[in-house]
């Protein structure tokens, strides 16, 4: 990627003071990162003009893109943050500091490698926390996605580690703003390198089947399109391939069976309305047997991600195969390939500024509110101090709420957490000791719950012990297990109970087996 490739690219999409702000930004870029070399032997700069590149892609804002071209000068180079904003503005700077920061948090995370498969969601919860801008999380999405295209000039284990952190925290991240074509480039990347040998098998498996299901799908298809034309509905109709890591995560979930698998492609029809989705299910229903229990509203319901279609699957009369179709507007077809990327268009003709001062409303969509509920947050903590470190401790629920330390250590606890849960948290030896606590600044009682945002500190008592009664005000398993082993030490509860449940436990898990 070079300078004046990429502002031909942008030229017709932005206006003309908005090319030359770019511009300066490039030349900046390119002077700072002048003695840097990527480890494919180029020019440095050609990262942040591909990052900037991708993002003009998705349709981004000018200030996201000229964040994308700066976005490694504050941790690579002599640059500020301050240069940043003197020449670019706040909203500019804002967006670079963010993805520094991201980049700070992320590696804090390095330690948390032994924790299971599901904490990993909580991790990608926390970077969006972090990023404060939903932009932010935009370009380190289009960050990781050059760095994954450009992996294999990075030596082997350094691979593994990227490839791994890719698909546990990056793609859930792009997942859960509804990115999905860059969630699913993500997942195949990673898992090519991760494991190159079943990448090759599942492919293989793929390929051959695939063959068969262009067929088939090709006739009903033709058969729709003829029917949608003399009911007057205009619809634009295509196929959706599974992508490598997707059927082999589905592979594994049957295992390995793969006549049980049935969309190794779908049909995918685009109308211009709400109306004419439900219409063409209809029409498909009247046509074909319907799947009963495989049809899908995610228009009336959309997945929490904000991802809408109808989904439905018909079985052909003569050879009785299945057909998976997913049925969607325009408009619900672009949220499904960028997601929040899609929000931020600049074909949308929106002040971007609007977008950085914005507290409240952003044009989100309902289900992700989350987000700007967890980056609110963080920007009431202000900046250095929302970042995880190495007590970092996440619980296995699904709903997180993040609390603070007073000294802006950042904390996730299962909502409905008590401060006791927060105390044990810290460290057993700050529980053990807990006389009261105080958040934001007013003592608070230990059975009341804490809320999304609380700083909470622990105040401590030399003859403060841990008493029985606190067994109904902790939540979490942790908190528990700590606490029943104090109470244990001091003799307030038995060994022995607590043996008996472990017996007890231990079978009920055998049973279940
Ligand atoms: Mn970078």
């Amino acid at each position: 990627m070079q300078k004046n490739k990429l502002i031909e690219l942008a030229i017709p999409h932005y206006r003309e003071n908005q090319i030359l702000e770019l511009e300066h930004a490039i030349d900046m870029a390119a002077k700072a990162h002048s003695d840097q070399k990527r480890r494919s032997g180029e020019p440095y700069i050609i990262h942040p003009l591909t990052v900037a590149n991708y993002l003009i892609e998705w349709g981004l804002d000018m200030d996201s893109v000229i964040a994308g071209v700066l976005h490694d000068t504050i941790e690579d180079t002599h640059l500020a943050v301050e240069d940043v904003e003197k020449h670019f503005g706040a909203d500019v700077a804002f967006l670079v500091d963010g993805v520094t920061k991201v980049s700070k948090a992320r590696s804090g995370m390095d330690s948390l490698d032994e924790y299971l498969p599901q904490t990993k969601d909580n991790l990608a919860k926390l970077i969006i926390a972090v990023s404060q801008d939903v932009r932010v999380i935009i370009i380190k999405l289009a960050d990781r996605l050059h760095n994954l295209r450009t992996l294999k000039h990075t030596p082997p284990e350094k691979q593994v580690k990227v490839a791994r952190e890719s698909l546990d925290i990056f793609a859930p991240i792009a997942d859960r703003i509804g990115m999905g074509q860059v969630r699913m480039e993500i997942e195949d990347i990673a898992f090519k390198h991760l494991d190159p040998k079943e990448y090759k098998k599942v492919q293989g498996m793929l390929k051959k089947r695939l063959g068969k299901s262009t067929k088939r799908l090709g006739a009903v298809r033709v058969e729709l399109e003829k029917k949608l034309k003399e009911e007057g509905i205009k619809a634009e109709i295509n196929g959706r391939i599974k992508t490598v890591y997707s059927l082999y995560r589905k592979l594994k979930k049957v295992n390995g069976d793969i006549d049980q698998i049935y969309d190794f492609m779908a049909l995918r029809v685009i109308v211009g309305s709400k109306e004419d989705c439900y219409k063409v299910m209809g029409i498909l229903h009247t046509m074909y047997e319907p799947e009963l229990d495989r049809i899908k509203d995610y228009i009336s319901q959309p997945k929490p991600n904000g991802y809408r279609s109808l989904h439905t699957t018909i079985k052909t009369p003569k050879d009785n195969k299945i057909v998976e179709f997913q049925i969607r507007t325009q408009k619900m077809h672009e949220y499904a390939e960028q997601g929040l990327a899609a929000s931020f268009h600049y074909n949308q003709q929106k002040d971007s500024k609007k977008y950085a001062k914005r507290k409240d409303d952003s044009g989100v969509p309902k289900q992700l509110e989350w987000i700007t509920e967890l980056q609110k947050v963080a920007v009431r903590l202000g900046n250095d101090q929302a970042k995880p470190n190495e007590h970092l401790y996440l619980d296995l629920f699904e709903d997180t709420i993040f609390v603070y330390s007073p000294r802006g250590d950042i904390f996730s606890l299962p909502q409905g957490a008590l401060p006791l849960d927060f105390a044990f948290l810290i460290h057993s030896d700050v529980a053990k000791r807990a006389h009261s606590f105080k958040v934001n600044d007013n003592i608070r009682a230990f059975n009341k719950p804490l809320e999304n945002g609380d700083i909470v500190e622990v105040v401590t008592r030399e003859n403060a012990s841990p008493k029985k009664a606190w067994e109904a005000l902790v939540t979490t398993h942790h908190a528990r297990n700590k606490l029943r082993q104090q109470l244990r030490q001091m003799g307030i509860i038995e060994t022995i109970g607590s043996a008996a449940a472990i017996i007890r436990r231990k079978a009920l898990r055998q049973k279940s087996k």
